[in-house]
């Protein structure tokens, strides 16, 4: 366990039921934080992370919103702030893919996919600040990808989600220094979960043989540096990219 006290702080973390955002949820659980975490569609996945938190002795609260949409996300962190009294830490993890070469892209690939990522994380963000700014007190992760960096063959719309991610994650560490709310983004590389298990083992294969750690990402692996920024450790860290891929990137 890592050896980081988040005793008494209150997280919400977008996309919390499954992959990344699952191993965020527990790790900030197992540190000491209450944690909110806000789902989509499984509510089963949801209310077994609940479980899992409330195992550890901390608050879990399991809401069920759509991050693309304000009436829902005004909504949620109402209830979030009602049960809690207070928002210190926000992760905006959750995000999908809809991959295809660009001249095979919809527009409806495209908006579906910022709006779930990038327009997601721009509404979280505005609510959560206003509570945070009641304390003076906030610390926003913001969970990009390795290929918001770099760029990738059949995820135009993903990448420029992901890309939008880091200008919104400076602009917010800019626009809300004076309150004490820093915003910092991670980009991980491969990591292990639903949305990459459905790769081809071909790709997989050709994805592993970059990775200079020689293995693929854990949730873990995101969730020990999301505890690290939200910590009294990394309070003169913010408007940051941290690249969590092993590697990938240089390989
Ligand atoms: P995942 O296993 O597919 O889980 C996605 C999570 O997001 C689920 O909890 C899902 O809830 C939630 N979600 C999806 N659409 C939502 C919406 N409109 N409103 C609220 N919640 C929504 O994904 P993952 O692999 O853990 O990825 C987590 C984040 O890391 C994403 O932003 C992804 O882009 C990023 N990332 C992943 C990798 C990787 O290799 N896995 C690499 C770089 C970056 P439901 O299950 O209820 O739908």
């Amino acid at each position: 366990m890592l050896n980081i006290n988040l005793a008494g702080l209150k997280a919400v973390v977008t996309g919390g039921s499954r992959g990344i955002g699952r191993g965020i949820v527990l790790t900030l659980a197992d540190c000491g934080a209450d944690v909110a975490i806000i789902y989509a569609h499984n509510s089963e996945a949801a209310l077994e992370v609940r479980g899992e938190v409330e195992k550890r002795g901390r608050k879990g609260l399991a809401l069920k919103c759509n991050v693309s949409r304000e009436e829902d996300v005004v909504r949620t962190l109402e209830n979030v702030y009602s049960e809690f009294g207070r928002i210190d830490i926000l992760v905006n993890n959750a995000g999908i893919n809809r991959d295809t070469l660009m001249l095979r892209m919809t527009p409806e690939n495209w908006d579906e996919v910022i709006e779930t990522n990038l327009k997601g994380s721009f509404l979280l963000t505005k609510q959560a600040a206003k509570y945070m700014m009641q304390n003076k007190f906030g610390r926003i992760v913001n969970i990009s990808s390795i290929v918001g960096i770099t760029g990738n063959v059949g995820q135009a719309n993903y990448v420029a989600s992901k890309a939008g991610i880091i200008g919104l994650t400076k602009t917010t560490a800019i626009e809300f220094a004076s309150r004490n709310i820093t915003a910092n983004a991670i980009a991980p590389g491969f990591i292990e979960t639903d949305m990459t298990k459905k790769l081809p083992d071909r790709i997989r294969g050709e994805f592993l043989k970059r990775v200079l750690r020689r293995r693929i990402g854990t949730p873990e692996d995101v969730a020990n540096v999301v505890a690290f920024l939200v910590s009294p450790l990394a309070s003169y860290i913010t408007g940051d990219v941290i690249v969590v891929d092993g590697g990938l990137s240089l390989g």
